[in-house]
């Protein structure tokens, strides 16, 4: 018998471990409700204590592994599939999704090139246009799966650039008649910042436009911002449109912002991250009015759309910008296919994993309209968030019809900012230290407040009173 390599486990072994792991993760999704939704400290010492017992140097029994791993995940680190998860849009995975994860991983297709993965790279595509067409983009419209949406707010700035500035796919920023500039709120998400200083276009490049009192980018300040950096030489090329603030919710006005853009001739891109996910529903989608007009779109398959992390999607009306931002030819890589284009020449990545499965799987399984009533019940679930805070005497601080909730306490807002602030914190750090509940602290525009999200299919009715009532035993606590 030809003998196989020392990696070679064997399927027995395989498939005695993937059950285990199975049966780790089912357990794991119905208990971890009866625990702290965080821990109450960091724990780093007692973590790097335990690693130091994995020297790599023996073998050791996967399942004990397994284990032994799971029970360090449990106890140090925040569940955020826990239904008390008040937080940062991150989901409690469909198992769907959890089941396309695994399945990518065992095929392993690799989709940078077409002709490796036609099938893979066909079922994202699906993913991409159905994505698209729920959004109100052109039937031309291609695009990505990212890492997440920070990779695909980089694509954005790459294909602006690229669209905006013939020299700049050769001589780069140098090569440009001016410094160019971007705008966006000061509400914004701030990896813009990181993208700024990554692409060479250093971070006051990005103007943050001050916003009104809803949140939402102002387009007085954002007319006056323009023309005084056009008056100064500068040369805009791209307007970010957020259709859901990360803080507060908040969704710009994008018509608006379409129609300055296409008036200025530059790119006009809307982060929707976290909201895009609403176009699955007939009746939020109307709140993402004026996406339709964007040149390209970020939406977040691992925020709203309940998939595993990390599934960003990039959507373009401009395949054209995307091939001739990102080509590359190469004597090792196998020639383009007739009508397709190779992912690796259309994004970021290169080798890349089959991210999309876990997306497709999803909706395959449960369907566009259980997804959209899913968003639905959020909504009301937030809704009814909302009104319990505001009977108890909370203050609502944001505005938006999204689920994420972000209120104040009015005794506490009246010894000025930076007492609010403190005691805010104080308050949302006893909710967490209680393990009942997470949620965050925020500022909106400079006023500190406790911000809840729904993100978890999970989260019942019964847990919104759960966490009200933390935070009212965290508030008699805290003295203002
Ligand atoms: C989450 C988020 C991002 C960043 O996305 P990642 O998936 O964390 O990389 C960008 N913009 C907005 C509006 C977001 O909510």
């Amino acid at each position: 018998m030809e003998e196989t390599g020392p990696l070679d486990a064997g399927e027995k072994e395989g498939a005695r471990l993937l059950a285990a792991v199975a049966e780790l993760v089912v357990r794991h999704a119905g208990s971890v409700a009866d625990g702290p939704v965080a821990p109450a400290e960091p724990g780093t010492a007692q973590i790097r204590d335990w690693l130091s017992g994995y020297d790599f140097e023996r073998a050791a029994p996967a399942e004990d592994t397994v284990a032994d791993v799971t029970g360090m995940l449990r106890r140090w680190g925040v569940h955020t599939t826990h239904p008390r998860y008040f937080g940062l849009f991150n989901p409690t995975p469909t198992w769907w999704g959890v089941a396309g994860e695994l399945l990518a991983a065992g095929v392993n297709p690799q989709l940078a090139a077409y002709s490796h993965a036609p099938a893979a790279v066909e079922m994202e595509r699906h993913v991409l246009r159905f994505m698209a067409g729920r959004l109100g983009l052109p039937d031309a419209t291609e695009g990505s799966f990212t890492v997440g949406g920070a990779e695909a707010n980089l694509t954005a700035v790459v294909i602006a650039l690229t669209r905006a500035f013939d020299g700049y796919p050769r001589s780069g920023l140098l090569g440009l008649p001016g410094q160019p500039v971007m705008y966006a709120s000061a509400e914004s998400h701030l990896a813009w910042l990181k993208i700024a200083h990554m692409t060479g276009l250093g971070r006051d490049a990005v103007r943050l436009v001050p916003v009104d009192a809803g949140h939402r980018l102002d387009l007085i300040s954002l007319r006056e911002m323009y023309a005084a950096d056009i008056a100064a030489g500068f040369a805009p090329f791209l307007v970010v449109g957020t259709a859901g603030t990360t803080a507060g919710g908040a969704i710009d006005p994008l018509p608006e912002l379409a129609l300055l853009a296409s008036i200025w001739g530059v790119h006009f891109h809307v982060d929707a991250a976290w909201a895009g996910a609403i176009a699955l529903s007939d009746r939020l989608r109307p709140l993402l009015a004026g996406v339709e007009l964007a040149d390209s779109v970020t939406v977040d398959a691992h925020k709203w759309l309940s998939a595993p992390m990390g599934a960003g999607m990039f959507l373009t009306r401009h395949p054209d910008a995307l091939a001739s931002s990102f080509r590359a030819s190469t004597s090792y890589m196998p020639d383009e296919s007739e009508g397709a284009s190779d992912p690796y020449a259309t994004s970021v990545q290169w080798s890349r994993r089959f991210a999309g499965l876990k997306v497709f799987l999803g909706l395959a399984a449960a369907g566009r309209p259980a997804h959209a009533a899913q968003l639905e019940r959020d909504v009301r679930l937030g809704e009814l968030l909302g009104r319990r805070l505001r009977e108890e005497g909370w203050r609502r601080i944001n505005d938006t019809p999204l689920p994420v909730i972000c209120v104040a306490d009015p005794d506490a807002e009246r010894d000025g900012r930076e007492h609010s602030a403190a005691w805010h914190a104080a308050v949302a750090d006893r909710v967490v230290a209680g393990g009942e509940a997470w949620v965050s602290t925020v500022q909106l525009a400079g006023r500190p407040g406790i911000r809840l999200c729904l993100t978890s299919y999970r989260t019942t009715a019964a847990d919104i009173e759960a966490v009200v009532a933390a935070l009212g035993r965290a508030r008699e606590a805290q003295p203002v």
